[in-house]
């Protein structure tokens, strides 16, 4: 799942700020309702968008909207990736995959922190 990526970079990496597999709050959530910074309220994701991607954190096809969400190169460990932030106040988000070979309208896998979120259960 995690491609080219060697266990050991795999233990620093996710060590490295990014919550243990499979013991986030939001992994298996349902609930219908609308995700949003956990530190400035701004929304991010909708539970419309997120998928079971198996992974360990939870998984999204695509953003609430482009707009809401910054994307950064991330050059760390050697190895490429795009860190997401929210758009609104810059707090780190996750990281955001493609081509992983996921059944959604995508194809892309936007793998955030329970921690960095907050759901607002629809009415
Ligand atoms: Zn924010």
């Amino acid at each position: 799942m995690e491609g080219s990526i060697e266990p050991q970079e795999f233990k620093v990496l996710r060590k490295a700020g990014t919550e243990r597999a499979g013991t986030g709050e939001y992994n298996d959530t349902k609930t219908e309702g609308v995700y949003e910074c956990r530190a400035c309220g701004h929304e991010l994701f909708r539970s419309d968008q997120k998928f079971d991607s198996h992974c360990g954190w939870p998984s999204f096809f695509a953003p609430l909207a482009e707009d809401n969400v910054q994307y950064i190169k991330d050059r760390s460990f050697g190895i490429v990736r795009t860190e997401v932030r929210c758009a609104n106040c810059g707090s780190h988000m996750g990281h955001v995959f493609d081509g992983e070979g996921y059944d959604t309208p995508t194809d892309l896998r936007y793998c955030i922190n329970s921690v960095s979120m907050k759901l607002r259960p629809a009415e």
